[in-house]
This record gives structure tokens, sequence and C-alpha cells, in this order.
């Protein structure tokens, strides 16, 4: 077993570790990488109580959002009124899932390993009475496991209003079919940007952006971040889905050229609170 320091998922040199020490084994690479990520990430999770007393709805105002990170794309999203989770895959575990507590949508914008899994999708719905919105090639797999009136596909530019928030899914750039989403609640919009590419985003709006610059993803990067950022003008930016140099490079391409956004890394098992009106 290798000896892992913190926050080690973010970091280029250990992938290229694992990947060396894996590559004999063809197709092992990518499973070994991501147990020792899940391993890193949970170990730096804490206990599953901590997990959701750090994020629970209570302490925010009206124009605050709680963040909390699970790893890749994978975030619990707080507004005073709803919570939501993206990108989850298996990130949460049972007993933590358990903690979550009020959870009113799941959002799924593509089906790979790191950001999606139909087992934990089915999981947390049933756990929490959450929907579950997930890009359309997803649903046929998903149709066992969750009840209809619960599953939502997630076509872009056909908005959709539930209980009490809206979602908007748009056409991402990734390896396969990808959608991102604007979910709107309490009047609150919130961009999920997946680990997408750049696409023009300048007919949305949103008051937080939640932007992937890069690694491990082939399609996202920095610069495409920072579009994303500049065609949504939000109040706060948050970089998830990159390495440290890649959040590094995104922020200070926001702080040359938006400096009214809030831009900020996020960190994995961390909870942050955001205003964003
Ligand atoms: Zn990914």
């Amino acid at each position: 077993m290798i000896r892992l320091p913190p926050r080690v998922c973010n970091l280029i040199p250990l992938e290229l570790i694992v990947r060396k020490w894996a590559s004999p084994i063809p197709g092992s690479e990518e499973k070994l990488l991501r147990s020792v990520c899940l391993f890193a990430s949970v170990a730096r999770m804490g206990s599953a109580r901590e997990l959701a007393g750090k994020s629970s709805n209570q302490s925010l105002d009206e124009g605050e959002v709680s963040i909390l990170y699970l790893g890749y794309s994978g975030v619990v999203v707080r507004t005073k009124s709803h919570a939501f989770a993206f990108d989850p895959a298996d990130l949460v575990s049972g007993d933590a899932i358990a903690q979550l507590g009020k959870l009113d949508a799941v959002f799924y914008g593509h089906g790979h390993g790191d950001h999606f899994s139909k087992e934990h999708a089915a999981l947390l719905s049933s756990k929490t009475g959450a929907y579950v919105a997930a890009e359309e090639s997803l649903v046929p797999s998903l149709k066992s496991a969750i009840p209809s009136e619960r599953l939502v596909p997630a076509k872009p530019g056909e908005r959709k209003e539930l209980k009490g928030f809206s979602v908007t899914p748009i056409a991402g750039i990734h390896r396969g079919p990808i959608v991102l989403f604007i979910v709107e609640a309490g009047g609150i919009s919130i961009f999920h940007g997946g680990d997408s590419a750049y696409v023009p985003l300048g007919s949305f709006r949103a008051d937080l952006a939640l932007v992937p610059t890069g690694s491990p993803s082939p399609t996202a990067s920095p610069r495409d971040a920072f579009r994303m950022v500049s065609d949504l003008k939000p109040k706060a930016a948050a970089a998830f889905h990159g390495s440290a140099s890649q959040h590094r490079e995104f922020l200070s391409l926001v702080k040359e050229n938006l400096s009214q956004v809030n831009a900020f890394p996020l960190e994995e098992g961390r909870t942050v609170k955001v205003s964003v009106k």
C-alpha cells in the first residue's frame, strides 16, 4: 500500500506514479488512481457527523450559499431554502448520506465514474427523497433504480420547474455527451460546469459558478473555466476538478480580468459559506 500525503488527488506527480505502477495491468490505471483518490478523500473528509454538521441550511441567510466539496466535480450546495448535490459519483458514504438530511435534487451531467454511480444515485434518492436529474443517455439505466416521479431527464435547453426550484441543462463539450446545469432556487442561480470545455454561456446568468479547471478531464482547462466565468459574471466562482497549478492559473486570470468576482478553489471535505448577492 502506498502511503499518501493529504491532498494528493490534485497533484500530477501522484497521478504519474500510479500510472507507472499500474501500467503492466491493462485497464487498471484508472481504477487504481480512483481508489487512491477515494482513499485520500475519505481520510480527509472526517466523520459523517462532521460532514453533515458543517453543511446544514440553518446558518445561512438569504443571498448566502454553502458548498461542501466531495472531490472531482462533486459538491453539495445549500441555499437558505434548498439543498442540491451535483455529480456526487460515489463520494458520499452510506452513513454520510443519512447525515446529509434534506436534499432536493441530485444532478448528474454525464456518466463517467468520477461523476456518476447508478447504485449511489438510487441510495441518495431513496434516503433523501431527492429528484434525480440526469443527462438523457443515463436515464434508461436509472429507470430500474429511481421511481419515475423522481427521475428527470436533463435535455439541453429544456428548462424544468420542480419543487420550488428550476433546472436548465446546457450542452457541454466532453468525451461523450455532457450537460451543464443552471439551477435557480430562492432567487439564487447556480451554475455547475461538470468537467466540460468552454461553451458560450452569455445568454445565462449565475450568482455562483462552479467551474472545472482541468485534471483529470481531457476537455477542461483554466482558460475554459475563466471564459465560462467571463460569460456568466457571477458574484462568486469556485474552482474544482483541476490540479493546484491549474486552479492557480484560473484564479490569476480572474483576478487580472474580473476583479469583481470572488474566486476561490474548493478543498475536499471542507464546507465554505459565501455571499452571492
Ligand atoms: Zn471528471
